[in-house]
């Protein structure tokens, strides 16, 4: 699969062994999860453009980097999207929000939508969509979707877990997107949770099971 990055740090993969553990608390769970995102939005970022410019240091003139273009979009699917904000824009804290809300059907498992609101400026913008859990992929699909209907054409997607027949629901209707994940779980129940997993991320973050 090559455009999934399965990312295998230590950190992360500790980190996300303790998420799984269902005697963590929503407090740690929550903790966890904003230092996972950081530590996921390092890797996602990691072959970002850089454009020279000319500064001085206190010493001296030099040519140093920056990154080149508009500011990135992070795109949540809320809820258990909007857990991992925080520890993104830890790190690119210039970032704009587009916020997407869906919602699984619990008959169906499509992707419902009741809320967007993004940058009116996403075909400037690599955009970076946060869906924890890419379960089924519908919602994915359904995010993507509404992206490229709001001109987004380079995007990619960072996700705590996921399952294969996930990943190929969306890059079958997506092949260009690319996909980083700090694990690939190999089942999907008849609720649609992945399994093993985590449960159910938002309730899980928010404390509503
Ligand atoms: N969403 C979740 O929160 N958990 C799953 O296992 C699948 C989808």
């Amino acid at each position: 699969m090559d455009n999934v990055t399965t990312v295998t740090h230590p950190l992360v993969q500790h980190k996300l062994t303790h998420m799984r553990d269902k005697t963590t608390s929503t407090k740690s769970f929550r903790q966890l999860l904003r230092e996972i995102a950081t530590l996921l939005c390092y890797e996602v970022t990691r072959d970002l453009p850089l454009d020279p410019i000319q500064i001085e240091t206190p010493l001296m003139p030099m040519q140093a980097q920056v990154l080149s273009g508009k500011k990135l979009v992070f795109a949540p699917i809320l809820r258990a999207g909007l857990g991992f904000i925080e520890g993104m824009l830890d790190l690119v804290p210039s970032a704009r929000i587009a916020h997407i809300g869906l919602y699984r059907d619990p008959e169906s498992l499509t992707a419902v939508e009741y809320y967007f609101k993004a940058p009116s400026d996403l075909s400037e913008r690599l955009v970076i969509v946060v869906d924890p859990m890419l379960a089924t992929g519908n919602t994915a699909v359904a995010a993507f979707d509404r992206l490229k209907e709001h001109g987004a054409t380079d995007l990619r997607v960072v996700s705590l877990l996921a399952t294969e027949v996930g990943i190929a629901n969306l890059l079958g209707h997506h092949p260009e997107v690319r996909i980083w994940t700090a694990g690939i779980d190999p089942v999907l129940n008849e609720h649609g949770y992945i399994l093993p997993g985590l449960g159910d991320a938002g309730d899980r973050l928010y404390g509503t099971r």
